[in-house]
């Protein structure tokens, strides 16, 4: 008998997308090469910044609920630091800017509200999803900069082009272009008819479970990568995986890649290399459960909650 579903899963079947994943803008890549349109859009009023600094994305923490700081060319000191082209929608375009080089980045530019510089992790699930979602594609290409700054060929200096979406190495002879870079990794929910997988590491929050999930490793399938770290993880052998959605996720560096997998065994050996913990958990359990310090649901931005909130509600 199929339980009734509580209110928090009823709306959330029909959501389509994942937290970090509604940039609601054109990335404009055949501008990115365009440097009379580039300069002009960094200095033009419409223009909005949103700066990075060391991880950390600019929020007004005091907004209900937090929002980005969106600032404008004249709220910032000149040669503040590197921009990246985020897109553009019809009020104008976005650009990422990298404060990283300041130890007091909020000395670099002008604003009226309390700003603060923040990990999108503490405030992400609080705020207006495409917000969430630019500050999220500004703080994946700061870090892949900030990791990249010599060329992994020859070792030269590596320099920002196409509006900060590819790195130059700079020896003439080399000249070799990086592009940015995102992890996959695949994050699964097992079932096993009316119970799910679920598991923890030992450094998270305590009580919390989730998901399994796992990097992709060269000359693999999306498929075996599921198989492999399942049974890897936990021993349990799988069946037919399917693919349910995806989630940019830039803490630091990944797309996650969500599918659904049926289990053809039961029984649960635990990596503890991997795992604290993985247990089998009846849907009734999770419907009526409320987080608490013996077992709470993974954080509500993450795919993996998705995942789970999905099926409790399929
Ligand atoms: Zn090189």
């Amino acid at each position: 008998m199929r339980l009734p579903l509580p209110r928090r899963y009823a709306s959330v079947a029909a959501m389509l997308r994942n937290f970090y994943a509604f940039a609601e803008i054109d990335r404009a890549g055949q501008r990115r090469r365009d440097a009379a349109w580039l300069s002009e859009r960094i200095a033009h009023p419409t223009t909005r910044f949103l700066p990075v600094w060391r991880n950390q994305n600019l929020v007004d923490i005091e907004a209900e609920p937090p929002r980005a700081a969106f600032l404008t060319a004249e709220q910032i000191a000149r040669d503040a630091g590197e921009t990246v082209l985020l897109g553009i929608d019809d009020s104008g375009a976005f650009f990422a800017l990298d404060l990283s080089a300041h130890d007091e980045p909020l000395a670099a530019i002008r604003y009226e509200r309390p700003l603060e510089f923040t990990d999108l992790r503490r405030v992400g699930a609080l705020m207006d999803r495409h917000e969430g979602s630019l500050l999220a594609y500004a703080r994946g290409m700061m870090w892949w900069h900030a990791r990249h700054r010599f060329c992994g060929v020859c070792g030269s200096k590596a320099a920002s082009e196409d509006a900060g979406h590819v790195r130059r190495c700079s020896d003439p002879a080399c000249a070799t272009a990086h592009f940015p870079r995102t992890d996959p990794a695949v994050i699964m929910l097992v079932t096993d008819g009316a119970r799910c997988l679920l598991g923890r590491q030992r450094s998270w929050p305590k009580g919390q479970h989730s998901t399994l999930a796992g990097f992709v490793e060269p000359g693999e399938s999306l498929e075996d990568a599921v198989a492999r770290e399942v049974l890897e993880e936990t021993g349990i052998i799988v069946g037919a995986v399917r693919y349910h959605s995806s989630q940019p996720w830039p803490f630091p560096a990944s797309i996650m890649l969500g599918f659904t997998a049926e289990a053809r065994s039961t029984t649960i050996a635990v990596d503890p290399s991997e795992l604290e913990d993985a247990r089998w958990f009846e849907r009734g359990y999770l419907l009526a459960h409320q987080d608490d310090d013996a077992f709470r649901l993974p954080r509500r931005d993450s795919i993996a909650r998705r995942l789970i909130e999905d099926w409790l509600a399929g």
